[in-house]
């Protein structure tokens, strides 16, 4: 059978390159480095190697799958694992990372032994709690911490990291950072140790560093989102002169008839279990795309043209096309959200589209005198 290329995400591989170039000049000018964070795009080489060739070292990603990916496709970077392994993951994560992050000491034993039994030193950073309740030593466990890390043969201790508005929402601000720098220092002082990697964030970390005066001993961030989609986290704002469409989704038209606004018989429980409720709006010209949620997070999808979508199966979008007149074949694209960059990247079932993969440096140049105004 053919390979089916419906539905598909088109990726311009000029416009992450632009974004991945202006982030890392802009976030330079106050000594930050970048670790360009992968996962989003599942580990894809083709974009590994823009982040490679825009001067990234360092390419970060929390599946060690997805490192093993790159490393397979000989992407010329440190892989970094953005969280602490799990036990069962340990001979992979000696094998494939430079570096992973970590938090717990039965995972850092095991790494140890492991690292010993290869002949290697395996680089550990050790992440903080700052407040957003994912992973993280507590401050006032730190120093008990790495005293025993200290003991250890096989790993050693290349730095300290922060995440933040990941899981609990909670906002990188000169606050926490300050407390995040000064429990840097002070382990540098008390183990003299010298930390190549003091790591304060993630695309969230955009307007304390547009406003900080002070980076202090900052000196990383790890950024996926503002290379991919062109903005900061925080409140989802469009960072100047980058490209918030990078990516598109686009889906197929399999179905396209005016039918009522509201389904007819007994009305009971979708496919999800779920009770659906619509509003009477008289026949409308409902669409219907031949992709699902098995696709893509529906709910992280903004159509380009004017229509809205009503819902989806795990199979089919139904939209309103409204005043559109869409034929059976014709092709609809949308913006992603991060949740539907993931999914989209992540699903067997999309297929991948790469645009100016061969013309990097010709088609940057193209890139720079489009002046760009954000999607829709
Ligand atoms: C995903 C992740 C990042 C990147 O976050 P973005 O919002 O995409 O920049 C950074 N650090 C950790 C630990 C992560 O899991």
């Amino acid at each position: 059978m053919p390979k089916p290329t419906m539905p598909m995400i088109k990726i311009n591989l000029a416009k992450i390159a632009h974004n991945a170039e202006k982030l890392f000049q802009l976030y330079d000018t106050k000594g930050i480095g970048l670790m360009g964070v992968t996962k989003g795009v599942c580990g894809e080489a083709a974009i590994a190697n823009v982040l490679v060739d825009k001067g990234f070292t360092h390419l970060a990603d929390s599946k060690i799958q997805n490192i093993k990916k790159m490393s397979d496709a000989h992407v010329q970077a440190q892989f970094v694992l953005l969280t602490t392994p799990a036990l069962s993951e340990i001979e992979s994560v000696i094998r494939y990372a430079d570096i992973s992050m970590n938090s717990e000491l039965t995972v850092l034993k095991k790494l140890s032994t492991t690292a010993k039994k290869h002949n290697t030193v395996h680089n550990i950073i050790l992440m903080v709690e700052m407040g957003d309740l994912r992973e993280g030593i507590l401050p006032k466990d730190l120093h008990t911490f790495v005293r025993e890390v200290m003991n250890l043969s096989g790993i050693k201790i290349v730095g300290l990291a922060a995440n933040f508005a990941c899981f609990g929402g909670v906002k990188p601000t000169e606050q926490n950072l300050t407390s995040l720098s000064s429990l840097a220092i002070d382990i540098e002082t008390t183990f003299d140790l010298s930390l190549s990697y003091v790591s304060g964030g993630n695309s969230a970390n955009y307007s304390w560093f547009m406003e900080t005066k002070n980076t202090e001993r900052i000196n990383n961030l790890r950024l996926g989102e503002s290379i991919y989609l062109g903005r900061e986290t925080v409140h989802q704002e469009q960072i100047p002169g980058l490209f918030t469409d990078a990516f598109t989704f686009v889906a197929e038209v399999i179905e396209s008839k005016i039918k009522p606004s509201v389904p007819y018989g007994e009305i009971h429980l979708d496919a999800f279990g779920n009770h659906p409720h619509f509003e009477e709006k008289g026949p409308i010209r409902r669409t219907i795309l031949g992709c699902g949620k098995q696709d893509v997070l529906v709910s992280g999808l903004t159509p380009l043209l004017n229509l809205d979508i009503i819902g989806s199966s795990s199979n089919h979008i139904i939209l309103d096309a409204k005043d559109i007149h869409l034929k059976v074949g014709n092709k609809v694209a949308f913006s992603l959200d991060y949740g539907a960059l993931l999914s989209a990247m992540t699903s067997p079932y999309v297929y991948k589209h790469y645009t100016q993969a061969n013309s990097k440096r010709k088609s940057f140049s193209h890139v720079a005198v489009h002046k760009h105004t954000g999607s829709a």
